[in-house]
């Protein structure tokens, strides 16, 4: 139980890029680094504009000087400060991500990075290997991979309650971009230009996220080759996708299915998961989280209840309230930001032990969430065709 008791004797020095006063993401990620007293804010460059990211910071309670106009005086400036930051978050546009990670791990900084963590595989894995040289973590937020229902799943799977996994069913389908709604907000105008937003619009948007859940849960599974159509259903999106379904191969000969959209009307986010088993399947759904559907072929439908006794250990080891009151979106990244800290720590320290055996969405799961929009971008441009993973 999480009862604000410090994983750490110490607060990280910490600063972010991004995430300024009019973003969508920012306040999430400091709600959720703050919310634990792992991380102190104390520098930024908050905005692509620098009188408006000062003024920003400024009103955070980050002193004046150490409110900078771009992330390159950031990390220069603080790396010369005996008091300097020790991490960064990375909130920006998806094209800065692999240029602002570089700089960061080069500046011998610890980065919590915004997904996409790049646009090619061959950068994700530059990033992973100098994260690996300066022995520093990236770790990735994948938001509610954080929440303990996810946990909870894993380990049922784990104990081999739904018998040999078959099927994978995932989804990430929201309707509020039916429309060319970037034509009057910016935080979606980046979304479908592929100069900011790379190859993909909702396979990397949407879609990495339930990826990452299904990988969180199943961290044995492997995708073998994969297969996506995508559309433009507002055509000024071309040729980014606002809709794409994909069909995995995994290597034990199980199958999964994967639809993102942008265009489902009606629906709020249709973040949705559901593994099936020879005997059993769970299902969990981001709008009702605090929730799993556990069904047993032939029996009653069980759902299993966030912060209860009956739970595995590891769902509720970062319960905050107990069972009854909701838990979401905001407290499932709290147990990202705790866990990333508690890993930069643990890296500090050389302490390789805890590291080894110690979950959070680190650079790996950055590199396969790239690797996968990738090859989907692959196979639905070469006209939907089976493409291997690796
Ligand atoms: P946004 O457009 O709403 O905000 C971007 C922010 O970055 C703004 O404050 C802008 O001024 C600032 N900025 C842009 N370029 C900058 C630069 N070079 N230096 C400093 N600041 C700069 O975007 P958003 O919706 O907040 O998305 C930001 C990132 O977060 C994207 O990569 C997006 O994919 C990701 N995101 C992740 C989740 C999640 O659940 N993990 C959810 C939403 C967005």
């Amino acid at each position: 139980m999480i009862n604000g008791i410090k994983p750490l004797d110490r607060s990280l020095r910490w600063g972010m890029v991004g995430g300024g006063g009019t973003s969508q993401i920012g306040y999430i990620h400091r709600s959720a680094a703050l919310r634990d007293n792992t991380f102190t804010l104390l520098a930024g460059a908050f905005d692509i504009d620098a009188e408006r990211g000062r003024a920003f910071g400024a009103s955070l309670g980050v002193a004046g000087d150490r409110c900078y106009p771009d992330y390159q005086t950031l990390f220069q400036q603080e790396a010369e400060r005996a008091d300097g930051i020790e991490a960064v978050s990375i909130a920006t546009p998806n094209n800065t991500h692999f240029a602002i990670c570089k700089a960061a791990l080069e500046a011998g900084l610890h980065v919590v990075c915004e997904k996409p963590l790049c646009f090619t595989t061959e950068e994700a894995k530059e990033l992973a290997a100098l994260s690996e040289a300066k022995s520093k973590i990236i770790g990735v937020t994948y938001g509610y991979s954080g929440h303990q229902l996810i946990q909870q799943a894993r380990s049922m799977i784990a104990e081999g309650l739904l018998g040999e996994i078959r099927i994978v069913n995932m989804s990430f389908s929201h309707g509020f971009h039916n429309e060319a709604v970037e034509l009057a907000n910016p935080s979606t105008r980046w979304r479908v230009d592929p100069k900011f937003v790379g190859p993909s619009y909702v396979l990397g948007d949407l879609a990495t996220h339930p990826l990452f859940l299904a990988e969180t849960m199943l961290p044995e599974l492997k995708i073998k080759r994969l297969m996506c159509s995508r559309q433009s259903f507002v055509k000024t999106r071309a040729p980014l996708e606002d809709n794409a379904f994909v069909l995995m191969e995994y290597d034990n000969g199980a199958v999964g299915s994967l639809w993102c959209s942008a265009v489902n009307c009606g629906s709020m986010h249709g973040q949705k998961i559901r593994v099936i088993g020879s005997k059993a399947s769970l299902e969990w759904w981001d709008e009702q989280p605090n929730q799993l559907r556990y069904e047993v072929q032939g029996e009653p439908v069980q759902i299993l209840e966030r912060g209860m006794g009956y739970l595995a250990p590891r769902a509720l080891e970062e319960d905050r309230i107990g069972g009854g009151h909701p838990e979401g979106l905001f407290e499932a990244w709290s147990n990202l930001y705790r866990r990333f800290a508690v890993a930069m720590d643990a890296s500090d320290r050389g302490d390789k032990a805890l590291l080894e055996n110690f979950w959070y969405p680190d650079v790996h799961a950055g590199v396969t969430g790239v690797q996968w929009v990738e090859r989907c971008v692959e196979s639905a441009d070469a006209g939907a065709t089976w493409v291997d993973f690796e």
